[in-house]
């Protein structure tokens, strides 16, 4: 099939060419014509399946009578409303809302939390089209009437069962309430839990059941290898892999703040070019560590979950879970990353003896054999104590705030919830931390040959 094909406007397959997209997506087939018909569409799509566009491109059509360049307020209302788990996906939406909309005078705004009010009010006040938006920002910004929705036509819940997971639901609930009911409602979901089938019922109407992949799959371009590893020897082997030319560029996760800071530091102390990006940082820089990344400037991103979703980098050829998940939905989310838009990936998962039953618990969901490279013979240095201590604080300082259900730390410790943006411990890293010795300094060759 060709975009041609999808009956959509001429400015919009001009936009779709100059990306230089030369054929819809599976999702994009089957959800772009619904939506031009005005239907409701409940699409299970996992990320890098170009799920953006096939919301994006027909809402832009349909919007396309509105187009107009007054400089009026009241000529640019809501349109539109786009919700977001994270403040990286919103960005991300932001962007490729405007780039498919470039030939079309309809407005593109974003508001999400972590970065002053001020410009997000002066944009809603000028009017905007369409609105990309985290919940918890927006309901400020309702909160002092900074924005009205009474003539949105378009709701879209972007990456639905993320919002769940962070415990938007009651944020989600107020802001569909004051959404007419006339409105056109699109959901997409990596994963159809149970939960998100029921708010489909409530919300949609009659919708158009779309899945491009089976439920909890992930992209068939992706190559799994687990690698057997002793949480002490992790560092050593990242290293290796980098220095060794087996991964060029990844994204790395970590499950804590503190971890994710001390693999930034220790890579950087190998002259690893290396950032971290996790809910402790600003948006700032986050945004410029994302972008360096994506420039090509740092050779790896190290990341806790707040980043697994909505980071879109293109030819992204490796991610690697220095930290298994604790949430094996986490891998389908964290290891699309890669392999998106049909490009080769390999999701490298560091595996030590507490993570089997992660490792069985990922393979049931995702219903596919992790390749295991044989464990890997390290020759130890004295005693690490001292690590293994300091994986007990990390435990502690898991990135709990992007997490709604508490956290169950090994060995019994319980980190209560948080909201999304509300800031969270200090990241300060002990400075007795940064003499710690390296216990590993050998890797056998890692990984069975690339079939
Ligand atoms: P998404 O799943 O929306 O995050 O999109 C993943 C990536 O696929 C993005 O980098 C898009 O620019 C890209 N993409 C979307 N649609 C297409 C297409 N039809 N052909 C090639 N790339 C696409």
């Amino acid at each position: 099939m060709k975009f041609t094909d999808l009956g959509l406007d001429d400015v919009i397959l001009k936009a779709v060419d100059e990306e230089g997209y030369t054929q819809p997506t599976l999702i994009q087939e089957e959800a772009i014509p619904n939506v031009l018909d005005g239907r409701d569409v409940m699409a299970a799509a996992q990320t890098g399946t170009g799920k953006t566009a096939s919301f994006t491109l027909p809402m832009l059509h349909r919007l396309l009578r509105y187009a107009n360049s007054s400089t009026s307020p009241a000529k640019h209302p809501v349109r539109a409303l786009i919700l977001t788990p994270t403040r990286e996906l919103a960005a991300q939406v932001d962007e490729s809302a405007r780039r498919y909309g470039k030939h079309l005078s309809l407005r593109v705004g974003c508001v999400y939390g972590g970065v002053p009010m001020n410009p997000q009010v002066a944009m809603l006040r000028s009017g905007v089209e369409i609105l990309v938006a985290t919940p918890g920002r927006l309901l400020d910004h309702v909160g002092t009437n900074n924005v009205r929705f009474s003539s949105v036509e378009f709701l879209v819940l972007d990456e639905a069962d993320r919002m769940l997971d962070m415990g938007f639901l009651p944020d989600i609930k107020r802001i569909v309430e004051l959404i007419p009911a006339t409105r056109q409602t699109l959901l997409f979901s990596a994963t159809y839990s149970e939960d998100i089938r029921r708010l489909a019922g409530d919300w949609l109407r009659n919708p158009v059941k779309v899945e491009v992949a089976p439920r909890n799959t992930v992209t068939e371009t992706i190559k799994h290898t687990v690698l057997h590893v002793a949480e002490r020897d992790k560092s050593t082997q990242l290293v290796k892999l980098l220095q060794e030319g087996k991964v060029s560029q990844a994204l790395v996760f970590c499950n804590t703040k503190m971890g994710a800071n001390r693999l930034t530091r220790q890579l950087q102390n190998k002259d690893i070019h290396s950032e971290a990006i996790h809910s402790d940082r600003s948006q700032i820089e986050r945004t410029a560590a994302l972008d360096n990344f994506k420039a090509g400037k740092t050779k790896v991103l190290v990341a806790t979950d707040i980043a697994a979703r909505g980071l879109d980098i293109e030819q992204l050829p490796h991610v690697v879970n220095y930290d298994l998940p604790h949430n094996s939905e986490d891998y389908v989310h964290r290891i699309g990353r890669t392999g998106r838009a049909g490009q080769k990936g390999e999701a490298i998962s560091f595996c030590t003896p507490e993570d089997k039953e992660s490792v069985r618990a990922i393979e049931k969901l995702i219903n596919k054999k992790l390749e295991v490279t044989e464990p890997i013979r390290v020759k130890r240095s004295s005693a690490p104590t001292q690590i293994r201590q300091s994986r007990a604080k990390d435990e502690e300082s898991r990135d709990d705030s992007f997490f709604s259900k508490p956290y169950e730390a090994p060995g019994g410790i319980s980190v209560p919830n948080t909201t999304t943006d509300k800031k969270t411990a200090s990241t300060a890293i002990n400075k007795s931390e940064k003499k710690k010795p390296i216990a590993a300094l050998f890797m056998p060759p890692t990984g069975r040959k690339k079939s």
